[in-house]
């Protein structure tokens, strides 16, 4: 059995598992630090399969912790990008009222995204149609967010992990953890591969970050954290836009979301490489994991499944149960353009190449309220801080957001 003592171990390698990392290097570089994961590569789930937005900060109700980091993480991570000569598609963002009675919530995007710092103006149609020919702004008004941009975000996980390497960081992969024991700050791994259990390895830990995405609930539940806390998975797929389709895009097209959900509705997003998708539904998914697209049979169960079991305890969010009804109707597609034409009029179905991305949203449910978590969430353990609830915007304000974890925990750096 092997043994390693580690000051600071993070259980996760996704976009926050990384930057935590970097920012512990970046202040205290002789720390030893182990980045511990259970795939064979990283960036297997949300880190590497989102719509690569890095969010101007124009969405967040102004005393949250998204308000708070949003706008410089995604400032510093866009500097890393252009440092490091990753691709970023400066772009901007429109968002637009879908139907007229959205409307007025663009008076309340602009006054929440200035209130955060955001660089934001309401527009008339004809600016709009300047930037969105084939768009529709059904009252004539739309929001143009200036500072969004696009990126790769599978090639951030890899050079990123690439760098942490060269400064000292160990990385392994496809690990299983076997047993926790928090009080003696110390846990048994195996290789995932290996059939054979006896080749366990101990890891001790100084201290320990739990940044396991869609797992996150059920690691922090082994250090007696979270109990009220359950992670619903929603998946969202994506259609590409074919080449060959009479219209393209060059800034990225928003609708107006609805502001009660922690979703911000299906979107037209161009990226570096200069293809274009249409996406993500959020689709009440039937597992964690489970990314296979959504067919016909997962469809109804995952309706049948809506109205029956999970969801029952979702007491007090009614409009959430019709919103999830309406999103897992978005997994067909003559229904999904349905939607989409609300953004882009002449889409038809013939436009649309099924894309091979598909993501699942970790959102934390408080089981005992019975709400969905709207803001980012962590908690402290014994020797430890758990990410709960790391949903959108954590990719943007990863680095920023690194920074108020490591502030929020009791890691002394
Ligand atoms: C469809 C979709 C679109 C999105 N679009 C955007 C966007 O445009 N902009 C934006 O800012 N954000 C976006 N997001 C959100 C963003 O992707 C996430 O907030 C962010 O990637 C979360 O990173 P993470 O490190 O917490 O999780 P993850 O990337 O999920 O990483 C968790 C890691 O933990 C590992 N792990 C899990 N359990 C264990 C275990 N028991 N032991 C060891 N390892 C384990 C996993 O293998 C994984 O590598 C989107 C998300 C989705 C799903």
């Amino acid at each position: 059995m092997a043994q390693f003592n580690k000051d600071v171990v993070i259980l996760g390698g996704g976009m926050v598992g990384l930057s935590i990392a970097n920012q512990i290097k970046e202040k205290r570089p002789e720390l030893s630090i182990i980045i511990i994961d259970k795939e064979n590569e990283l960036g297997l789930h949300s880190s590497g399969r989102n719509s690569g937005v890095l969010h101007a900060g124009v969405y967040y109700e102004p005393k949250s912790l998204k308000a708070k980091v949003c706008i410089e993480g995604a400032k510093r991570l866009k500097n890393w990008c252009e440092e490091e000569k990753i691709p970023v598609l400066n772009c901007g963002k429109v968002i637009t009222p879908q139907t007229i009675s959205l409307d007025s919530q663009l008076d309340l995007l602009y006054k929440r995204g200035t209130a955060n710092g955001a660089q934001i103006s309401l527009i008339n149609e004809y600016e709009f149609k300047k930037l969105v020919p084939d768009g529709n702004t059904s009252s004539g008004r739309a929001l143009w967010v200036n500072d969004t941009c696009v990126v790769k975000p599978k090639k951030i996980i890899e050079l990123l992990s690439k760098r942490l390497i060269e400064k000292g960081v160990e990385i392994l992969l496809d690990i299983e953890v076997l047993k926790y024991r928090p009080k003696e700050k110390t846990f048994f791994i195996s290789k995932k591969s290996k059939n054979n259990k006896k080749f366990i390895d101990q890891i001790s830990y100084g201290y320990f970050f739990n940044t396991t995405g869609l797992q996150a609930d059920k690691v922090a539940r082994e250090f007696n954290i979270g109990k009220d806390l359950t992670i619903l998975p929603f998946k969202g797929i994506y259609w590409q836009l074919d080449p060959k389709a009479p219209f393209q895009f060059k800034t990225n097209l928003y609708p107006v979301p609805d502001l009660d959900m922690p979703f911000l509705g299906v979107h037209v997003t161009p990226d570096p490489d200069g293809i274009i998708t249409l996406g993500p539904t959020a689709i009440p998914a039937l597992g964690r994991e489970n990314y296979k697209g959504l067919g016909g049979f997962e469809l109804l169960k995952t309706l049948d499944f809506l109205g029956d079991i999970t969801y029952q305890w979702i007491r007090n969010t009614g409009g959430f149960r019709k919103y999830s009804y309406e999103q897992a109707l978005h997994g067909i597609k003559p229904l999904f353009v349905r939607a989409a034409k609300l953004l882009v009029p002449k889409l038809e179905s013939n436009h649309l190449i099924r894309s091979n991305k598909v993501g699942i949203r970790a959102q934390l449910y408080d089981k005992r309220e019975g709400i969905l978590i709207k803001d980012f969430r962590m908690e402290n353990g014994i020797s430890s801080t758990h990410v709960l609830n790391a949903i959108s915007p954590a990719f943007t304000a990863s680095f920023s957001l690194a920074d108020l974890i490591l502030e929020n925990s009791n890691l002394k750096l």
